[in-house]
């Protein structure tokens, strides 16, 4: 009998024999199944509380819309959700106010690859009538269409306005189009944007002759604006180029002027004509020079609009 037991004890002893040293693998196996579930609840927690957190935030605002009895507000506890509203609105405003937020901006890129010789009015009730559209000029050193070096000039400046908020509208971005100066102008007026930029780049018989020149209109509604727009423009886009200033011209000579509703302006970015300004015109840095140019303008402008409203 006893050394039956005996013999349990050392079977016994010898299986724990056995199993200690398997003990502490088992152990460590054990540590890395839970700390990697440790891990992952941790994660999991976190995002549940993240998510937790924003129902919460979302429960206490709704909360202290829904509380909003004469007594709770007595205690003015109900007044710090209503004030964190104010600040986020505060702040997301703040986040997403630029210079030109809410400003609506049209660019017509002058003429387009074919010009369109039938005839419309230059005015609205004018007998005067005048090509639709020309295919414009070309340079003289780079032989580049001017529809294209316009059309170059226009998308930089399209993503120079729009840096800065402005909602901007092109009247074409092809030079496959076939739009004539009054239909442009007609697109932008039912836009009813805050400004239009004609796009052109000038030519002259006189080689020498170069810089920037603003054009706007002289006898319709939109005249004056147009005029006090153009000394806030001018200066801006020669000091970026460092082009010469030409001044501004006032006259009835333009349909695309003649038919706004909006303030407008032909922008004469150059002379195609100078051999120098042509390759300028039609280098990457100068056009950005002239969008950014033509941007701080803008800006300026509608600043000093906006100030005197
Ligand atoms: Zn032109």
């Amino acid at each position: 009998m006893m050394k039956r037991w005996l013999c349990a004890m050392l079977a016994l002893g010898i299986a724990l024999a056995l199993l200690v040293p398997a003990m502490p693998a088992l152990a460590e196996a054990s540590d890395a199944g839970e700390g990697a579930a440790a891990e992952d609840v941790q994660a999991d927690a976190e995002a549940g509380a993240e998510a937790a957190l924003a129902e919460g935030v979302d429960a206490a605002e709704d909360d202290g819309h829904e509380a909003a009895s004469p007594e709770d507000s007595a205690d003015g506890g109900d007044a710090q959700p209503e004030q964190a509203d104010e600040t986020d609105a505060a702040e997301e405003a703040e986040e997403v106010r630029l210079p030109l937020t809410g400003v609506k901006i049209g660019i017509d890129p002058g003429h387009q690859a074919h010009g369109n010789n039938e005839k419309e009015a230059v005015a609205p009730g004018s007998k005067e009538k005048k090509a639709k559209v020309t295919s414009g000029t070309a340079g003289v050193s780079t032989r580049i269409p001017e529809y294209v070096t316009v059309l170059e000039i226009s998308l930089k400046l399209r993503e120079a306005l729009e840096a800065q908020g402005a909602e901007v509208y092109m009247t074409r971005e092809t030079h496959d189009v076939n739009l004539s100066n009054q239909e442009r102008a007609k697109m932008m007026n039912e836009l009813g944007v805050d400004l239009v930029l004609r796009i052109h780049c000038d030519g002259a018989e006189k080689r020498s002759k170069n810089g920037i020149a603003l054009y706007c209109s002289r006898s319709n509604s939109i005249a004056e604006e147009s005029y006090r727009a153009a000394e806030v423009i001018l200066p801006r886009v020669c000091e970026a180029t460092g082009a010469k200033e030409n001044g501004i011209i006032s006259n009835d000579n333009y349909t695309g002027q003649n038919w706004s509703e909006v303030p407008c302006l032909m922008v004469e970015c150059g002379f195609l004509s100078n051999p120098d300004e042509d390759v300028k015109l039609n280098d990457e840095d100068y056009q950005w020079k002239l969008a950014a140019g033509l941007t701080y303008g803008i800006m300026d402008y509608i600043a000093a609009r906006d100030a005197q409203e």
